[in-house]
């Protein structure tokens, strides 16, 4: 897009986004001008999504829109911070449709509306391609309050919410390599981004992230930043009953390849176990499902073990029983 056909995709498309946000000035100015809560600071995260890498080319651009916003709002919920708004910067190839476009735009509006967010500005220009999208996510929290990756000691309980793997099936349900099952398509399309848990973890939780790039990996993420081990029980990693379902002629190699997966979008953190009553009533009230998978103890990186308490070799972490 270029000239007139840009301004009136903006003008038409993208203001109404903005849901009239004092911030946006209706896209109209050259920033966006956003004022904080009094007492709080900015959380503001970025994620950039390229056609045939981060997003299949067959997806719906109705999906698309929605994954990039909720794992954004993801990095705010990892965080325990509230979102305000976003900024949206695109590059279409000239190859992409008028109706791909449109429907890009539906999905923002979706999600938008699902968490009662607002666009705040950004820019979209033509390019020669790949397609590419750059979402920033702008969030507040009460000043010094933002939960962090550090903060682990050894001793904590190490907690995840909802259940892992199902996004890594939901992909190969997209790809055609899963029969169809619209729970788990779901849950890879539109994960839930974990914003009221997140915000309830403040001064709860030691340390915290989103798990994106799988269980295991992201384990060792706050293992190596805190100088620890992860110590998780793969009998305790939760699972949904489509997961199960798939679970159970593959035993621990298809667990392995689900806490290998990605995507999850939960949280994963670690709590003192002071914390263990305050958690399960926290779950029970946000209606989230929290697990207690493992403990923070001395020594480095993050091991998963079996019932019997022998490690289990997640080293390959390859997807690739099906
Ligand atoms: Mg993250």
């Amino acid at each position: 897009m270029a000239g007139e056909g840009e301004f009136d995709f903006i003008r038409t498309r993208l203001a109404p986004l903005t849901r009239g946000h004092p911030a946006a000035l209706d896209l109209t100015d050259d920033a966006a001008v956003l004022t904080p809560a009094p007492g709080c600071q900015l959380v503001v995260a970025s994620d950039m999504l390229v056609a045939g890498v981060h997003f299949l080319d067959s997806d719906p651009p109705e999906a698309v829109a929605e994954r990039c916003v909720r794992s954004n709002l993801s990095d705010l919920a990892a965080m325990g911070a509230e979102p305000l708004g976003y900024l949206s910067s695109i590059a279409w190839p000239r190859t992409v449709s008028p109706a791909w476009r449109e429907g890009f735009v539906d999905g923002l509006a979706s999600a938008q509306g699902a968490f009662s967010l607002s666009l705040l500005g950004g820019d979209t220009t033509a390019g020669p391609g790949p397609l590419t999208i750059s979402l920033t996510m702008i969030g507040q929290v009460p000043a010094r309050a933002a939960l962090l990756r550090r903060g682990a000691r050894p001793g904590e309980d190490v907690w995840v919410s909802g259940s892992i793997g199902d996004a890594r099936l939901g992909l190969e349900v997209a790809r055609g390599a899963l029969p169809a099952d619209p729970y788990l398509l779901e849950r890879y399309y539109r994960p839930s981004p974990r914003l009221a848990l997140g915000q309830a973890l403040r001064g709860v939780a030691t340390a915290c992230l989103d798990v994106s790039d799988g269980l295991m990996a992201d384990a060792g993420h706050i293992a190596q930043l805190n100088g620890v081990r992860l110590e998780l029980q793969a009998a305790c990693v939760p699972v949904s009953a489509p997961a199960r379902t798939w679970l159970a002629d593959r035993g621990q190699a298809g667990l392995v390849n689900l806490v290998c997966g990605g995507d999850d979008y939960e949280l994963l953190f670690c709590a003192a176990p002071a914390q263990r009553e305050a958690l399960t009533a926290l779950a029970a009230r946000l209606g989230v499902p929290l697990t207690r998978i493992g403990e923070v103890a001395e020594g480095q990186g993050a091991v998963l073990r079996d019932e019997r308490g022998a490690l289990i070799d997640t080293g390959t972490g390859g997807f690739t029983h099906f």
